[in-house]
């Protein structure tokens, strides 16, 4: 490759951090803008599967954003009354899965992007960009590049100046996500989900200290997204896991799920990823995963391709299936888990347990999670 290419990137969260660390780590000059006062992630807990481990392995930042986390060995669902209808949910033994608490991965990626050489210019908000490599900022400002990326979340500014955008959904539901105190007994090693009708709650270990928790429902289901979190109208719901729901601390926030389709990731020189790309509800918990994968593969195809333009894509080419299928699999768990029928409600249970005896079938929905390999080839331990 010749001299030096430059490439300006919106957004630092996980996925413009990913993406600017792995062009940097190629050789690249990068600048990250990120809009707000300074770099920070908003949230409690993530579940990191084999891709995106496998990706925090290549950045050097693996150590630093599991130390603190727990390996996951099973996944297991109960339903309303009580019963276990999955074991092991996409769990087959090829595949890790650690789930850590997002500012310690969200730290971990920031220093491994300023290890890497990559400028981070905070309160730098950006209006869009060109397809022949110009970035726009609001203060009227431009920038130059071979490269632009637009990492810049559901609303994506980038994706919406450079004509990408098809279909940006709210899916009128969420959850609140909580970080509550670990005491002894309680869940280690494994992540526990619990389904009433719309309602779900998940119950992860992330750190020695803390277990996170989320409460997801329908959004015109008011009194589970109340704020402050309404405990009581959840111990209702969930009375077997009161003991974990009665720690719960008022102060938790509604986010809302939203789903991004696109006619396209690149336009010449621009290109989105993360969220802006592939947004998606959170139920697999591989929406963080797919965007830093994608932003990590963007780099090293970029790294085959003398033309910026047709590396993107070769890229997106190379990436969409994956990305396509697990937002596919993603919305197909949201209607199931959120948006069955009441009444219905031991059929879904016998469904859900049918889905669990087919190995196909959870690999085709964490296809995601097996695509690691292909990404930076097999694992040596
Ligand atoms: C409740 C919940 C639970 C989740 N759990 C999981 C999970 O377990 N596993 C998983 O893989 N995924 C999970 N996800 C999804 C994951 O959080 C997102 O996919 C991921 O954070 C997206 O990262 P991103 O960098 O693309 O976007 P964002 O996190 O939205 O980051 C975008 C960044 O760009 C900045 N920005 C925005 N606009 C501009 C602009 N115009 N100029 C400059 N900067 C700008 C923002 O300030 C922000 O810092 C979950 C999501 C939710 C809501």
């Amino acid at each position: 490759m010749s001299a030096t290419r430059h490439a300006e990137v919106a957004g630092g969260g996980l996925a413009g951090l990913t993406v600017a660390t792995a062009l940097a780590q190629h050789g690249w000059s990068v600048r990250l803008h990120e809009r707000g006062s300074q770099l920070r992630e908003i949230g409690a807990g993530i579940f990191l599967w084999e891709n995106a481990l496998r990706v925090l392995e290549e950045l050097g930042a693996f150590e630093e954003a599991t130390a603190l986390g727990d390996a996951i060995d099973s996944w297991r669902l109960f339903d309303e009354r009580g019963r276990p209808i999955q074991n092991d949910w996409m769990k087959d033994g090829s595949t890790r899965l650690i789930t850590v608490k997002r500012t310690e991965l969200h730290q971990a990626l920031a220093q491994a992007a300023r290890r890497s050489g990559v400028e981070i210019v905070t309160g730098s908000q950006v209006s869009g960009a060109t397809p022949d490599g110009e970035l726009l900022l609001e203060t009227g400002e431009s920038y130059a590049a071979d490269l632009i990326v637009g990492a810049d979340g559901v609303y994506s500014a980038v994706r919406r100046s450079l004509g990408l955008d098809l279909n940006v959904r709210d899916l009128e539901d969420g959850c609140m996500r909580h970080l509550v105190p670990r005491r002894p007994g309680d869940v280690s090693g494994e992540a526990l989900e619990y389904w009433n009708g719309g309602r779900r709650v998940g119950i992860v270990p992330v750190t020695p200290d803390e277990v996170y928790i989320y409460t997801c429902c329908p959004a015109k289901d008011l009194e589970g997204r109340r704020q402050p979190f309404n405990s009581a109208s959840w111990v209702a719901s969930f009375p077997d896991i009161r003991h974990y729901l009665d720690r719960i601390p008022d102060q938790s926030r509604w986010a809302a799920f939203h789903d991004v389709r696109t006619h396209s990731w690149v336009s010449g020189r621009g290109a989105i990823v993360g969220d802006a790309a592939t947004a998606m509800a959170p139920n697999l918990g591989q929406a963080a995963c797919v965007a830093m994968v994608n932003g990590f593969s963007l780099a090293t195809v970029l790294n085959q391709h003398d033309d910026v333009p047709t590396g993107l894509r070769a890229w997106e080419r190379r990436q969409r299936g994956v990305s396509d299928a697990t937002q596919k699999y993603s919305r197909l768990y949201g209607r199931v888990g959120t948006r069955w029928p009441r009444p219905l409600a031991d059929v879904r249970s016998a469904l859900v347990w049918l889905a669990g005896r087919s190995e196909s079938w959870q690999h085709r929905v964490n296809v995601a999670a097996h695509s690691g390999a292909d990404l930076v080839g097999p694992r040596n331990s």
